[in-house]
């Protein structure tokens, strides 16, 4: 262990889930946070403990804004903070209803900024901290159907900008990880079209989705020592979709 603790969000699935266990072997004890999928981090957290690390379960459903400050409550002090969890509607923007607003707003970014609120005075007196967003390509190239998701991702990284700023001279560090298609739960549907799917791979440079594992490596050079000289930026790992 390395006496250093990370709450990764949505980590009981996916991208999360990756970035957790890639976290656990770097001897963090990890926080393993999910909304309604307590099974799933169960398994989490089993993982880590039989590979000797030391995991705990947070549940928040982070579209319900009263969640955000009482998981940080429950977390305690923190040395890193993942920003994973997100909510993605589809559908055409004329249709966008306001509680689709609310629920990507809140979970996407407003709750982004609660949790950093409350997870930065305990960095700033160790004079070290790690503030990681997960945001999307889409933020570069967004989906026509997922207006708000995509607008909520760019939301999130201008304040990764911000914040980066006035947290850089207490030993802090804040930048966006930006994936591109990754094979998670949330396309599985999608993607089992076999032409949508042929048709999103040609919009890949490398030619192929990315695994969540593809996603670790970005967040662990972040979060380690050789990570120390980058901030402020917003790192795509989305095999050159965001440059196509
Ligand atoms: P995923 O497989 O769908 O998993 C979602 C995770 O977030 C789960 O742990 C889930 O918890 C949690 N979650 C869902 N709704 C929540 C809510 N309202 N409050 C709190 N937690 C919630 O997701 P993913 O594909 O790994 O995506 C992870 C991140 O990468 C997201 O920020 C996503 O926007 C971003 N991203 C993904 C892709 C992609 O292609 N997959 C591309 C670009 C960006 P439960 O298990 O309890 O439901």
């Amino acid at each position: 262990m390395n006496g250093k603790k990370a709450l990764v969000t949505g980590s009981s699935r996916g991208i999360g889930r990756a970035i957790a266990l890639g976290l656990a072997q770097d001897g963090y004890e990890v926080l393993v946070h999910y909304a309604g999928n307590e099974e799933k981090a169960r398994e989490v957290k089993a993982m880590i403990e039989e590979a000797g690390g030391k995991a705990r379960l947070i549940q928040g459903d982070l579209s319900d804004l009263s969640a955000a400050p009482r998981v940080m409550a429950e977390a305690g002090e923190i040395d890193v903070l993942v920003l994973n969890a997100s909510v993605q509607i589809k559908k055409p923007w004329q249709e966008i209803t306001l509680p689709d607003c609310a629920q990507q707003m809140h979970c996407n970014f407003v709750s982004s900024l609660l949790m950093i609120q409350a997870a930065v005075p305990a960095m700033q007196k160790k004079g070290w901290g790690r503030i990681i967003t997960i945001g999307s390509v889409q933020e570069k190239k967004p989906h026509p159907d997922m207006l708000v998701y995509s607008a909520s991702k760019a939301a999130q990284t201008n304040m990764v900008e911000s914040l980066s700023l006035q947290l850089a001279k207490y030993g802090i560090t804040v930048n966006n990880v930006a994936p591109g298609v990754i094979y998670t739960d949330r396309n599985v549907e999608a993607l089992s079209d076999e032409a949508y799917a042929q048709k999103v791979k040609d919009s890949i440079p490398v030619g192929f989705y990315g695994e969540p594992e593809d996603c670790v490596g970005m967040v662990r050079l972040l979060c380690s020592d050789a990570g120390r000289y980058i901030t402020g930026q917003s790192l795509y790992v989305d095999g050159g979709k965001s440059v196509q």
